[in-house]
């Protein structure tokens, strides 16, 4: 199955950045984009892609104990960027620093798990709103530039199924699926 590891914001920290992509949406090129479906927004922490169903105990094991080693913290979504034509997204601000060592901490507990995790990057904590983003991605900047989301507390590690879409099939299964989740540890012990 296809998984990843991801923060989920708190539905009215998600209406507030609806509020924004529905502007976005109003903009000249909207039309070009691709815009990802709100129900589904998260912070991707580790994209594992296809894991055999094998591994997945022992993956579940390796993420409880991340997540139960790392305390919680708060984050907002403020302002966006953009990857290249790629992707379009909002950013997040608070403590980075330990969204940053959940998301090393969600890598390493797979890579462990022995699923293939690819070349590993520097990561950057981001909310993608829009793909296939045209030329112009200025004015979408500008908007988003504007934003500042409010504060929520995260208190668990997600493990998100991801459905690739099935021709010919339209709504009913929902696109991702958490099929995990684990709470932060707070205190931050633990040993091994
Ligand atoms: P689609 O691929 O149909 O456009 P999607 O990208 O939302 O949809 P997935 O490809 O399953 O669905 O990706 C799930 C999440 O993991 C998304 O947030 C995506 O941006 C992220 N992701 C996908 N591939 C990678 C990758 N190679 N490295 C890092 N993150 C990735
Ligand atoms: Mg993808």
């Amino acid at each position: 199955m296809r998984l990843f590891a991801a923060v989920l914001p708190p539905p009215e920290r998600l209406d507030e950045l609806g509020r924004v992509v529905d502007r976005l949406r109003e903009l000249p090129g909207a039309g070009g984009v691709r815009w990802t479906s709100s129900g589904g927004w998260h912070l991707t922490l580790a994209f594992m892609g296809e894991v055999d169903e094998a591994l997945v105990p022992e993956l579940r094991v390796r993420l409880g104990r991340a997540a139960s080693r790392t305390p919680g913290f708060s984050l907002r979504l403020r302002g966006g960027g953009h990857f290249g034509r790629r992707a379009l997204w909002a950013g997040v601000a608070g403590d980075l620093d330990v969204l940053r060592l959940l998301a090393e901490r969600s890598d390493a507990a797979a890579r462990r798990a022995g699923v293939g995790m690819g070349e590993h990057r520097r990561y950057r904590g981001h909310l993608t709103v829009g793909r296939g983003v045209g030329v112009d991605v200025g004015p979408f900047l500008e908007v988003l530039g504007g934003f500042e989301g409010g504060r929520w507390e995260v208190g668990e590690l997600v493990l998100v199924r991801s459905l690739l879409p099935v021709s010919g099939v339209r709504g009913e299964r929902p696109r991702y699926e958490a099929v995990g989740r684990w709470p932060l540890g707070g205190s931050g012990g633990g040993a091994g």
